[in-house]
């Protein structure tokens, strides 16, 4: 059975580039395979395109740039609803499609549909709210003050745990904004963005705005940071990559918005239930398999009730299910590939070689060679990799600490800074505890952070700029200030 035949809709399945409103091949010849993480079976082929086919790319965004920004706001903010309609009524599909080429269970594709769909509602309607100000003057007889303006050409680099909401938490706020996208997924899962600029297509949404580039990605990188016409570049993924192409992009001086890795400290205070607390737990490690910017990687617990939330954490842990995610009853899928297996099996390694207790995770259980069965460690400490690297795997580790300020230095112990979760009642402690994490974001009592609304993004090596909310557009837009002499009095005296 081909891809197209598990998709109602066929034609969302495509296997080409998208540039100015074309499906494109690759001049040079190559293309090169995507599989099924959970299978090993290929889907389909990518076309690696050629340095001049991604500058095309730009030569079309930069062509529709002045037709596209010249919209109203409102007839923008109606192109984008029509493209959120279209995900909504082929959002079976899009999870189908999601869940064979990264393996997450068909429920969390569905979700990451609906979560994907829903920054494009939001900023097709923030797009029409994106005002300047008045400014009281200071220049006899001038008024001052500001206009909004896209900045132009935008540059989408995004990663394989979320392949559509990665895509549209971007360029759904520089489309809005006026700004055309030339986006380029991993390859691990292009088929996501591809559908999505099928779907665009259907909207109406013109050529050039939204384009996908494919290919070897350092070199598509090179390509589009040198290039003078790109303005602003948005980049989610590894902290190694975006500090790679924040010093590319400053050559050309591009606004560069960055959402990089994170090590999240899950804190749980002595005076919650462990089982609520734990179970909570669990669910914000394992989500996407440990494969989410969000994962709680440091679960820091108070010492007095730390073996109870240890018993609570593995018999939870035990219900998880792997498998293939296009199976019923799954919890967890595989990983995204075999270098990501042997990551999580040293960092248990080392863990175990400094000193942590294997509390459980038996690899002899794993259904396949890209799976990875939920592993539960606990004595972690700072010198060990589980403890001070992203593990980006489905690998729990529990320390145990006595007081607040000690569990405050250990969670910032990091150079990352992107989100952290704190489980107390206690409001002086939280309040404490939400002043000194640094971190961009810390939710309390509440696995569930993300949506459209709220500013999505960390501190320290985890980012700049914020995704989301009603600070996201602005990453797309230049601010103009103006100043009109000359006016006359304005009392008329
Ligand atoms: P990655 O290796 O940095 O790849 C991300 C993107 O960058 C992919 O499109 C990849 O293309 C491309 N890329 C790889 N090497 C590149 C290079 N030398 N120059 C330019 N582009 C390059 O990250 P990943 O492994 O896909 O994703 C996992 C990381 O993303 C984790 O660190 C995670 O925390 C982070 N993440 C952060 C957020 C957030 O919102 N803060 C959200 C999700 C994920 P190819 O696939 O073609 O190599």
């Amino acid at each position: 059975m081909t891809m197209s035949d598990k998709l109602s809709d066929p034609r969302l399945f495509r296997q080409h580039a998208y540039i100015d409103g074309k499906w494109t091949h690759g001049s040079g010849g190559r293309d090169e395979a995507v599989t099924n993480p959970a299978t090993g079976e290929v889907l389909g082929h990518i076309p690696w395109l050629e340095a001049d086919q991604v500058r095309s790319a730009v030569d079309a965004a930069e062509k529709a740039f002045s037709h596209w920004r010249a919209l109203r706001a409102d007839e923008r903010c109606e192109r984008l609803l029509a493209w959120y309609d279209l995900l909504q009524a082929n959002r079976e599909d899009l999870a189908i499609l999601m869940t064979l080429e990264q393996g997450k269970p068909l429920p969390d594709s569905r979700g990451e549909v609906e979560y994907g769909a829903s920054f494009i509602r939001w900023f097709a309607e923030e797009g029409k709210r994106t005002r300047g100000e008045t400014i009281p003057s200071h220049i006899p007889n001038a008024a001052l003050g500001t206009i909004k303006e896209p900045v132009g050409v935008a540059v989408l680099i995004t990663p394989w745990n979320f392949p559509l909401a990665m895509i549209t938490r971007k360029a759904a706020a520089a489309m809005a904004a006026g700004c055309p996208v030339v986006v380029k997924p991993a390859s691990e899962t292009p088929f996501s963005a591809l559908a999505l600029a099928e779907l665009a297509e259907r909207a109406g949404i013109p050529a050039g705005v939204f384009n996908v580039v494919l290919g070897e990605a350092a070199e598509i990188s090179k390509t589009l940071c040198s290039d003078e016409r790109v303005m602003a570049l948005s980049f989610t993924g590894s902290t190694r990559v975006g500090r790679l192409l924040l010093e590319q992009c400053a050559n050309t001086v591009k606004r560069v918005s960055l959402e990089l890795g994170g090590n999240a400290p899950f804190i749980v205070g002595p005076d919650v239930d462990p089982k609520e607390a734990a179970y909570a737990a669990v669910a914000a490690k394992f989500q996407t398999v440990g494969q989410d910017c969000l994962a709680a990687d440091r679960i820091l617990v108070h010492e007095s009730i730390h073996d109870e939330f240890v018993a609570h954490f593995a018999e939870r842990m035990a219900a998880l299910t792997v498998g293939n995610g296009m199976e019923s009853e799954v919890d967890l899928g595989p990983l995204i590939h075999s270098q990501a297996v042997d990551k999580a099996s040293k960092i248990v390694d080392d863990a175990i070689s400094k000193g942590a207790t294997l509390v459980a995770g038996d690899q002899s259980q794993a259904p396949g060679p890209n799976f990875f069965m939920p592993v539960l460690l606990t004595g972690v400490t700072p010198k060990m990799k589980v403890w001070s690297e992203e593990t980006f795997a489905p690998v729990a580790g529990i320390t145990a600490y006595s007081d607040d300020d000690q569990v405050i230095e250990m969670a910032n112990d990091t150079e990352y800074g992107l989100a952290a979760y704190v489980y107390t009642h206690d409001i002086r402690r939280i309040w404490k505890l939400l002043r000194a994490l640094e971190y961009g974001m810390v939710s309390v009592n509440s696995v569930k952070m993300t949506g459209p609304p709220i500013p999505f993004g960390g501190v320290k090596q985890s980012g700049l700029g914020r995704e989301g909310g009603s600070s996201g557009i602005d990453e797309y837009l230049e601010t103009k200030y103006y100043c009109l002499g000359s006016l006359g009095s304005v009392s008329g005296s």
